[in-house]
């Protein structure tokens, strides 16, 4: 039994990983400041043996009692009205939080592996982008706080391993969803299947012709966990390739929900990515790893999850008062 450090796991991913972990017997400490997390994403495992909770801010000081086999470091807003809404909070998840993680992790002997993105390639020129590709970010554009967040935690990671031989774990991830994605966070898949559940039009930005490549929450889970497990410290892109646009995804979710709702069209957010898909030859070679589920199935799963949401959650356009957080 290992004991386990999973930061934001009353998010999205985080809760995800933490199920995992409880799987696979380990005993699995979860942190988590709440801003964009849910409590009732773990609420499954308090009260747990192997569970314990921490409601605490990596970007302040943390100390955990006990060993640590592994830190995973899964804290950060994760979507683009997010960063827009909070963008110093998600610079220092990013920065602070990670250095913290890091000297614990420096701390405990333990393995340290970080989520990183695919945003790290900005809106990118290489298609599909390979881990070789440095990116083209821009830094003072508004997805810039996450963007170049992220950029740092890599190059922070690199230096520890580098510098003070720490064992650690870089995963890139490309687009994922599933249950418990929040449903008003802004990205698309939870924005289109929200406004087909309450009877609105499906709001395409700009002309729909940008792609991504979703992959499924379970899928990338296991990649993770597979590159926790290996002896790579370089980058792994974890994700789907099965890339599509965003006016042909539109289309998939209004014949998934049976939504008579039609697509609108509206403004294109500034740095917005025109393509973007994984080449995940590194994560086949290395972790023997590539996606199982396919859209189709990953989706139905997902809509299910959505339509048993309360009308409460269904209407909240806010998930928490952002404002009153301090900076
Ligand atoms: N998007 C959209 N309508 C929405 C929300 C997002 O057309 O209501 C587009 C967005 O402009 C982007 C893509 O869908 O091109 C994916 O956006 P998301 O925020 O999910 O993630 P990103 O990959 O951009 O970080």
């Amino acid at each position: 039994m290992k004991r386990v450090l999973i930061t934001g796991a009353a998010g999205f991913l985080g809760s995800h990983l933490c199920d995992r972990f409880m799987a696979e017997g380990h005993h699995v400490i979860g942190m988590d400041n709440l801003i964009t997390g849910d409590l009732r994403n773990i609420e499954h495992l308090t009260g747990l043996d192997r569970f314990d909770f921490h409601h605490r801010d990596v970007s302040q000081f943390i100390h955990v009692k006990g060993d640590l086999d592994y830190i995973l470091h899964f804290a950060s807003p994760a979507s683009p009205i997010d960063y827009l809404k909070i963008p110093i909070q998600t610079l220092k998840v990013g920065s602070l939080g990670v250095h913290n993680c890091l000297g614990l992790a420096r701390a405990k002997g333990a393995r340290m592996l970080i989520a990183s993105t695919s945003e790290v390639y900005g809106d990118p020129e290489v298609h599909p982008q390979h881990e070789e590709y440095w990116g083209h970010v821009n830094p003072v554009g508004p997805r810039g706080v996450y963007d170049e967040a992220k950029r740092f935690q890599e190059a922070m990671t690199m230096a520890y391993h580098t510098f003070h031989g720490l064992e650690t774990r870089i995963v890139r991830i490309f687009n994922t969803y599933g249950p418990r994605m929040r449903l008003n966070d802004g990205r698309v898949l939870p924005a289109f299947i929200g406004q087909a559940l309450r009877g609105e039009d499906l709001t395409v930005f700009g002309d729909g012709s940008q792609t991504r490549s979703f992959c499924y929450v379970e899928d990338l889970v296991e990649g993770i966990y597979r590159l926790l497990l290996s002896d790579e410290h370089r980058p792994v892109n974890v994700g789907n390739p099965d890339e599509i646009s965003i006016a042909d995804f539109a289309e998939e979710i209004i014949a998934l929900t049976g939504t008579n709702q039609k697509v609108i069209y509206k403004p294109l957010p500034t740095d917005d990515p025109k393509q973007r898909r994984p080449d995940i030859a590194r994560a086949r070679e290395v972790l023997g790893w590539e996606p199982k589920v396919g859209r189709a199935e990953g989706l139905a799963i997902t809509y299910e999850y959505f339509k048993g949401l309360s009308e409460e959650d269904l209407r909240k356009t806010e998930h928490k008062d952002f404002t009153s957080y301090s900076k």
